[in-house]
């Protein structure tokens, strides 16, 4: 990978890379055409959306008031140790935050020596607002898209960051099935979740063969599927 466009897929055709044009990622292939909104931002949702009109079809309802309180507290909470450990333990490829928002976390990644940065969001003021932040730089790519189709090529993934998917997403089975597409063999898929939910995320981990240990709050999980149906073949 020399350059961040490299990486991306297009969503009609499934050609990659991408050429940069200007203000545009345009596929060779089949003519679409991308617009980059920012030098690594790029923007894969028609420009027809309406943001926020999708957002209230596409985010549970209910949840609204928990992820607000979720965001609230995020920013006023200090910087978590355990998150650091577990980045000092895995950094160094790629690591992608689905749901990046604003970018928070993804400035907290800055402090570990990632080769590149991924930020998806459906968001665009959001995406904004990250690409604005200090630790922006060669190194981060911005991404909106869907996070049930992001436009990335498979495997290339070594790190991916989840916080509170139930809340974040309608379908999260439908996000984590396209995080497995994405992740590297030897991925990693590092999650937080609120207490109560901790029991769902055991069993969406279970289902989708990732085996996991927890430091703190956090869930450090990584796929498993090699195992499971040759072993049951043999056992019988
Ligand atoms: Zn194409």
């Amino acid at each position: 990978m020399k350059r961040r466009v490299d990486l991306l897929i297009c969503l009609r055709c499934g050609h990659s890379p991408l050429e940069r044009q200007g203000p545009l990622a345009r596929c060779s292939d089949c003519g679409r055409a991308y617009p980059l909104r920012r030098p690594g931002l790029v923007d894969f949702l028609p420009q027809s959306e309406d943001d926020e009109r999708r957002t209230t079809r596409l985010i549970n309802p209910k949840h609204w008031w928990r992820k607000s309180r979720e965001l609230y507290r995020t920013r006023l909470a200090p910087p978590d140790a355990d998150f650091h450990r577990i980045m000092n333990q895995n950094s160094g490829g790629i690591v992608l935050h689905l749901g990046c928002g604003s970018g928070w976390l993804l400035d907290e990644l800055a402090q570990h020596p990632w080769r590149l940065r991924i930020g998806v969001d459906r968001k665009l003021g959001r995406l904004l607002k990250a690409h604005r932040l200090p630790s922006a730089g060669s190194n981060l790519l911005l991404i909106r898209s869907s996070p049930y189709r992001i436009p990335l090529l498979e495997k290339t993934v070594d790190t991916v960051l989840l916080q509170n998917p139930f809340i974040e997403f309608k379908d999260h089975h439908a996000a984590i099935y396209e995080i497995v597409r994405l992740l590297a063999p030897e991925g990693r898929l590092i999650c937080r979740v609120e207490t109560d939910h901790e029991e769902r995320l055991r069993q969406t981990l279970g289902a989708a063969g990732f085996a996991y240990y927890r430091i703190g709050n956090w869930w450090v999980s990584r796929r498993i599927e090699a195992q499971s149906e040759p072993l049951t073949e043999h056992a019988l």
